[in-house]
């Protein structure tokens, strides 16, 4: 069967054995920390301007939340400040398998939030209005229409909003591939590679310590997703964000039944390259409380009252490991970030039973489908759920990019290269003022547009 194929298998991503670090270059123009899909496509596109640029990632490439997601690649639904860089993304995507040389997985099948009655339906025609102000091709279908596109379903939708040119790709497959792709145009990219800290000089970052020895370097991206808040308060920058787990599965290659993308409050489901679906619960992640959802409860408020509905909190472990995890360390000795290779939290079997029934109810034909492979990811969040793109004031040449919530695998080649122009000066022609960090302290509301 196709979908057993190692190939196919998403965990292959982080549990290969980590290539070992040979020899790391002594100083380069800029060192990403991070490769996930906007570090590795920072890198990409940096390489590709003649940039010497080095990224370093403590586990593997894609290991946490870039190989983990549930591989939409859409602009439907999005908060409007992510909208332009969405839409860069999208003809990126487009043409990456051709500029990287690499099978992605990305096709354009379209992306479907179902309602279940006429008063849902009617919701989405706020969404529907500022598709029209950006030439998006979003529309209300009715449930006729959504038949032809969700074939057998047991249930009676009133109809959907659809954007057909949105699309899916394979998480397990993107991020390496542009890693690969970097690297052919001259990055260096170093897995098993965990950076400790920096030095500065006169306020200016001066060097990036590594496990494996220092780079000297005046310019650094922090891009490193569910650790960023972390790495940075060590040097005494403030990054608010929280932590939620998403537990994911994929069937065997199975009956098409859709092409694209369909969200229900019950089911999350994609069909798959490999002609299985990759499938989630649609309304539960789990939000383990740790000491800093205290000290950033004020800020996330809105966000989880917007979300009360789907985030389940618990109460265990990850407080007493977070509690226990340094704050400060030595930079010649092993930090936080060699101790945690590759953050890889189990999926939750409560969660996975109620996908299996979700799966059956909506779609019968699908019940003797068996589910093969199952696995977890931890999603970071910022306060209003969109990212946090900007440099640093206090430490010159520092920069951050993170907090891109659910949202961030679609956003990362666009991220990658609006980030890449931040970090050179360039224009990259994407306004990055909204995402700019200072907007969680200089008294600006704090306004979720969309969901986390
Ligand atoms: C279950 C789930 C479903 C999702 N579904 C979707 C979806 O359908 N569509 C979508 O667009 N988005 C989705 N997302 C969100 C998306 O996956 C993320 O927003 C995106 O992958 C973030 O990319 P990143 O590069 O910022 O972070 P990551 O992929 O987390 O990469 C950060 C990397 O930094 C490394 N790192 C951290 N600290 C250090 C250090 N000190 N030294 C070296 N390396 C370090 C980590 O090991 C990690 O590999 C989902 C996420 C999850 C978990």
């Amino acid at each position: 069967m196709t979908g057993q194929t190692s190939e196919n298998v998403v965990a292959s991503t982080w549990t290969k054995p980590i290539p070992p670090v040979e020899k790391i270059p002594a100083q380069a123009d800029v060192v990403i920390i991070g490769g996930g899909i906007v570090g590795v496509s920072t890198a990409w596109f940096l390489a590709r301007q003649g940039v010497d640029v080095v990224l370093c990632e403590k586990g593997h490439i894609a290991g946490e939340q870039s190989g983990r997601n549930w591989g939409w690649v859409r602009v439907q639904g999005r908060d409007t400040r992510e909208i332009p860089m969405m839409l860069e993304s999208l003809r990126i995507w487009e043409s990456l398998k051709d500029d990287t040389g690499e099978d992605v997985g990305f096709t354009r099948g379209g992306c479907f939030f179902t309602a279940n009655s006429s008063k849902e339906l009617q919701s989405f025609e706020d969404w529907a209005d500022i598709a029209r102000d950006y030439e998006i091709d979003t529309r209300l279908i009715n449930a006729p229409e959504l038949k032809q596109h969700v074939r057998g379903s047991a249930i009676d939708w009133a109809g959907a909003m659809v954007t057909m040119s949105d699309g899916r790709a394979e998480p397990h497959k993107a991020a390496p591939a542009i890693a690969r792709a970097a690297e052919r145009s001259g990055a260096t990219v170093l897995p098993g590679c965990a950076v400790r800290g920096i030095e500065t000089s006169g306020g200016s970052v001066s060097a990036v310590v590594t496990e494996h020895g220092t780079i000297r370097t005046s310019t650094v991206l922090c891009a490193a997703g569910a650790w960023t808040s972390m790495f940075c308060h060590s040097l005494g920058i403030n990054i608010p964000q929280l932590r939620v787990r998403g537990t994911v599965a994929r069937t065997a290659p199975c009956e098409s039944v859709l092409d694209g993308n369909v969200f229900d409050d019950r089911l999350g489901i994609r069909r798959r390259e490999d002609g299985g679906y990759t499938v989630a619960h649609g309304s539960v992640l789990e939000h383990p409380v740790t000491p800093a959802s205290f000290k950033y409860f004020l800020k996330f408020l809105p966000a989880l009252m917007q979300e009360f509905k789907v985030v389940r909190l618990s109460f265990g472990r990850d407080f007493i490991d977070e509690w226990n995890m340094p704050k400060v360390w030595d930079l010649d000795e092993p930090s936080p970030f060699e101790e945690t290779r590759v953050l890889n939290p189990s999926p939750t079997p409560s969660v996975l039973k109620g996908i299996r029934k979700n799966l059956d109810t909506l779609f019968p034909q699908l019940a003797n489908t068996p589910i093969v492979e199952s696995w977890a990811g931890t999603i970071e969040s910022s306060p209003d759920v969109v990212p946090i793109i900007d440099s640093v004031d206090g430490v010159r040449g520092f920069h951050v990019a993170t907090g891109f919530s659910g949202h961030g695998f679609g956003l990362g080649p666009g991220a990658g290269k609006a980030i890449a122009g931040m970090l050179t000066g360039e224009d990259a022609g994407i306004d990055l003022s909204p995402l700019r960090l200072s907007r969680f302290f200089d008294g600006s509301p704090i306004r979720p547009q969309s969901a986390i």
